[in-house]
Parts: structure tokens; C-alpha cells; sequence
């Protein structure tokens, strides 16, 4: 007989561990601290350094709320089996910073100050800090998209660049798109009102990127259209290694990477937002490029496989010495 059977574990997992905890009475006192660490991650792409920060997490709900275009019970179960609740949908929100050693270039900025999604997110004027990044040092600012958790962070509560030296660069159909002033009478107005909030008082430093340009050293844009008109990723070169940060490619590391052909509401077109995704994390994975999602688990850096009729997530693990 085994000395531990599956009956005697869970009895373990009940009496016997609480028994164990409690002729340890320093544990059972010691008060619970809720707090994590400063959400920074650092690591180099080729010679240059790289640090990832956190806006904090968005809060989306129930799946059903957020995803279409998958069979019955698939999400359930593509939930299910990776551990994940069922009935609760949380992205992260992970901004990455280059430090070329001439440039500090920021992709993204998170929510800033709207409440859209809650008291979680709006963390990155706190968390680049606590990473030992100020922003006032920061040359670019480099936008995959003018939605809000990408470039609600450019000005603050007063209207004030919280980026007084940055460039702001970004698609021109993603700039038109977004500040449209015809549109604050359809669906997208929340939308469009934190865009023109952003994007409109900072014009004078508005650089359009266009497909394929290296607009800055090192990082190539390459369009990826279906999320937004202009959304895009950039393939980040130092060295030897070429990273590509995939901003929302892919909104979940499990949904929309098992099944690429999944569909989120908020892709302004989702049939070519899909396309779009199969094909470029097809081209990731055939080329075995590490990259990094905006919404995928903390700190989103890893590498994709192709994995049935679509793909896998595979996570880097994070070196606690650089
Ligand atoms: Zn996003």
C-alpha cells in the first residue's frame, strides 16, 4: 500500500496539516500583509535593457460579456482546463520600457485616470517609479492603438502631459480613427472622448508611424489591423535578437491562442482581427520570435507553439537575477 493514497492526503489536507499549523503557533499569528511586491520585471533584448511595469489588472466580468465566436461550452472549458475561474475574465495590463542607451522609449500607457474599468488599473505613474524610471526621462511613448487602457495614460487628471519630454508616435488611421469628433454621437463616445482627451492636447508631438518603418533604433512597426483600424505591433531589434512586443494581438493567453479564430467585442472588426492574429502568431511561432502581450498574465513575456488547430502560450520564467 502506498504510504500516501489519495484518502490520506485529503485527510492531511484537513486535520493533520491544521494539527501541523498549530503546535506552530508563530504561524498562526503572524497577520496576513496583503500587499505584493512592486509589479516590475526586468530583463535584456540583446543589449538592450528591458523592463516591464503594471497598470494593474482590468476587471472584465463574464466571459460571455467580452468574447464571441466559440462553441457551446468551449470557453468553459478552455477555462477549466488551464485552472482559470469560469466566470471572471481579468487582463493584465503589462507596459514595457526600452532603455536602448540612448532612448527610453514606453509602449503604451494604461488606463491614466478613467474609472471605466474600475480602482485596479491607472498604476504606471506609480509603478515605472517604484521601478527606478522617471517620467520626465522618457523620450518616446510608442502606441499600438488609441483604445483607452493604451493611451489613457498620456495626460493626467489636470490635462498635463505626464510625459513632458516624450514624442507620442501612433497610426495616422488610428489617430483619425479615434479622435474623430463625428463619432462622440455613436456607441464608441466613451471611447472617442478618453482618445480626444489624450491624443488631441498633445498634438504638436504626434509622430505617425507608418507599416514596416523603423521609426525609432530597432523598433520596426508592422501593421496588425482588425482590433483597431491601425493597431500594430513592433519588432524590437538589439543584437542578435529580434522581440516583438504583440500589444493586443491576442486579448487572452488561452481564449484567443487556443481558438485564434475567437472573436473579442471590442475589435472594431473582429472577422480581420482574427485573420490577423492566426497569421501573425502563425509567423511567431514558425520563427520561435519571444514576445510579449499587453493583456497576457504577469509579466506576459514568452514564447508561442502551434498547438492543434491553433496555438499554446508557453511563459518565460522571470529571473530574479538579471
Ligand atoms: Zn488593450
Amino acid at each position: 500500500m502506498p504510504i500516501f493514497d489519495r484518502r490520506s492526503f485529503l485527510r492531511l489536507g484537513t486535520a493533520g496539516l491544521g494539527a501541523a499549523l498549530l503546535t506552530n503557533g508563530a504561524a498562526a499569528r503572524a497577520p496576513f500583509l496583503g500587499t505584493q511586491v512592486p509589479a516590475f520585471h526586468r530583463f535584456m533584448i540583446g543589449s538592450t535593457e528591458a523592463t516591464v511595469v503594471s497598470d494593474g489588472p482590468l476587471p472584465l466580468g463574464k466571459p460571455a460579456a467580452s468574447f464571441n465566436g466559440f462553441a457551446a461550452g468551449e470557453i468553459t472549458q478552455l477555462l477549466q482546463g488551464n485552472f482559470l475561474p469560469t466566470d471572471d475574465i481579468v487582463l493584465e495590463q503589462n507596459i514595457l520600457v526600452l532603455n536602448t542607451g540612448d532612448k527610453l522609449i514606453v509602449f503604451d500607457t494604461g488606463v491614466g485616470t478613467s474609472t471605466m474599468f474600475g480602482p485596479s488599473p491607472g498604476k504606471l505613474p506609480t509603478t515605472l517609479v517604484k521601478a527606478g524610471i522617471q517620467p520626465r526621462d522618457v523620450d518616446a511613448i510608442v502606441l499600438s492603438h488609441a483604445h483607452p487602457d493604451h493611451c489613457g495614460g498620456l495626460v493626467d487628471a489636470d490635462g498635463r502631459a505626464v510625459f513632458p519630454n516624450a514624442q507620442v508616435y501612433i497610426s495616422s488611421a488610428d489617430f483619425n480613427f479615434w479622435t474623430d469628433e463625428a463619432k462622440l454621437g455613436s456607441q464608441l463616445k466613451p471611447f472617442i472622448q478618453i482618445a480626444r482627451r489624450n491624443l488631441l492636447h498633445l498634438r504638436d508631438r504626434v509622430v505617425f508611424y507608418a507599416d514596416g518603418q523603423e521609426f525609432l533604433p530597432g523598433v520596426q512597426a508592422l501593421a496588425a489591423p482588425g482590433h483597431t483600424v491601425g493597431h500594430t505591433m513592433f519588432m524590437i531589434t538589439s543584437g542578435s535578437e529580434t522581440f516583438c512586443y504583440a500589444a493586443d494581438l491576442a486579448h487572452h493567453y488561452v481564449l484567443l491562442l487556443e481558438n485564434p479564430r475567437g472573436e473579442f467585442v471590442y475589435d472594431t472588426d473582429a472577422k480581420q482581427a482574427a485573420s490577423t492574429r492566426a497569421r501573425l502568431l502563425d509567423m511567431l511561432a514558425y520563427d520561435r520570435i519571444r514576445l510579449m502581450g499587453y493583456h497576457f498574465p504577469w509579466p506576459g513575456v514568452g514564447h508561442v507553439v502551434r498547438h492543434g488547430e491553433g496555438f499554446h502560450y508557453i511563459a518565460q520564467p522571470v529571473k530574479t537575477v538579471l
